[in-house]
């Protein structure tokens, strides 16, 4: 990346472009539900049932590999009937949908929820909200390899950071597994502190039989889930006019952002190599481009 802030710092910063993997399966989900795709074929499994809200970013990987690979899919969402970019997708994938309301929804880690389901879709395997699990973790594993083979092509031996934005931690749970202590990773929270990843990451990493090797959880949510203000807006604005690169704002920005606010603050020594995970999610950005756009222009104070 070449920008102002990261100059200014003497810093360099790299993207694992996740988002570019694939046009509809996109970013970290992919490589969370791949092991599940497995599993469900050795299991001669259908296809797969999960759950999510109506933007998710992982209802959508799931439907569309569905219509890919041709597997059945279901989806059980969050909340009362909506009509969303996303789930427009859903239908057009061929994903059966259910609306769970939100006292319904809210039920999901309760015992004997997936009772019933399995027992309406026998042949479906069920995977957990984000493809999470220790099978999602461990399908982000790999991801550390996929990024050591890429560092000669931008000139790198080595890094110093690795950042990711954190939903659940499956994701940084994975990158824990595949680093095994040889980088410093940074999680940047896009759920406030006390949201269950910080009780996520080790039970991930004990299941995994991997020992703690130290992680920074940051929180970057600005005060909720999906929260987005101006500053947030405007920093994604111009961090997508000045490298091209389209960040969204429950995740990629917000952890960006904290990035930058950490480089700001002098926290990150000059001449250091940092990696960010880009971990795509672009398809939930649609039904927000208008209060996005709404929100960068009234905040003129360029970031
Ligand atoms: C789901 C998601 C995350 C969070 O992943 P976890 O494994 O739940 O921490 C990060 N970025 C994007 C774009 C996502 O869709």
């Amino acid at each position: 990346m070449r920008l102002d802030w990261l100059d200014e710092a003497g810093v360099e910063l790299a993207l694992l472009r996740l988002d570019l993997v694939d046009a509809q399966v996109s970013g970290n989900k992919w490589f969370k539900l791949a092991p599940y795709l497995r599993q469900a074929a050795e299991r001669g499994c259908d296809g797969l049932i999960s759950l999510g809200g109506a933007h998710s970013n992982h209802l959508h990987a799931l439907a569309a590999a569905g219509a890919r690979f041709g597997f059945a899919t279901v989806g059980l969402l969050r909340g009362l009937e909506q009509d969303t970019p996303t789930v427009r997708d859903l239908h057009a994938f061929g994903m059966h949908l259910h609306w769970l309301g939100y006292a319904g929804y809210r039920e999901r880690h309760a015992p004997g929820f997936w009772t019933p389901w399995r027992e309406r879709y026998p042949r479906l395997l069920p995977v957990d909200e984000g493809g999470g699990g220790l099978a999602g973790a461990e399908g982000c594993a790999g991801l550390v390899a996929h990024l050591r083979e890429q560092l000669p092509l931008i000139g790198w031996r080595d890094y110093q950071q690795l950042w990711v934005a954190c939903g659940t931690g499956t994701t940084l749970a994975g990158l824990l597994i595949g680093e095994a202590g040889a980088h410093e990773l940074i999680g940047a929270l896009a759920v406030p502190r006390g949201h269950g990843v910080e009780q996520m990451l080790p039970r991930l990493l004990g299941e995994a039989g991997r020992a703690d090797a130290g992680y920074r959880l940051l929180d970057a949510s600005r005060g909720g889930f999906g929260k987005v203000d101006g500053e947030l807006a405007r920093f994604m604005a111009d961090f997508q006019a000045a490298s091209g690169v389209v960040l969204e704002p429950l995740y990629t920005g917000k952890l960006l952002l904290a990035l930058h606010d950490e480089l700001r603050a002098g926290r990150i020594a000059r001449g250091s190599r940092l990696i960010a995970v880009h971990s795509g999610g672009l398809q939930g950005r649609r039904a927000m481009e208008q209060r996005l756009q709404r929100l960068a222009a009234a905040a003129e104070r360029p970031v």
